[in-house]
């Protein structure tokens, strides 16, 4: 442990221009890219992060498949 760890919990370097910033300012004041929350991992690749449509799409559709039911069995319960 060192002073550096107090430092970082604070801060996290830009993705974009490597400046330290607040964890919590969402845009760099340095460069205004906006960073995000796996920013901080400075190390990683810096390839493209974004999560890809097609799970975003299949994490709703799992999502609607188990509240659609639940939902039409209250409705259902409470009707009868
Ligand atoms: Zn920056």
């Amino acid at each position: 442990m060192s002073d550096e760890d107090a430092f970082d919990s604070d801060h996290m370097q830009c993705r974009h221009c490597g400046k330290w910033i607040y964890v919590d300012s969402p845009q760099c004041p340095s460069c205004k890219n906006y960073t995000s929350d796996l920013g901080e991992f400075d190390s990683a690749p810096r390839s493209d992060q974004r999560l890809p449509l097609i799970w975003v799409i299949a994490g709703w559709l799992a999502l609607i498949g188990m509240v659609v039911p639940i939902v039409l069995a209250v409705y259902y319960h409470f009707r009868r």
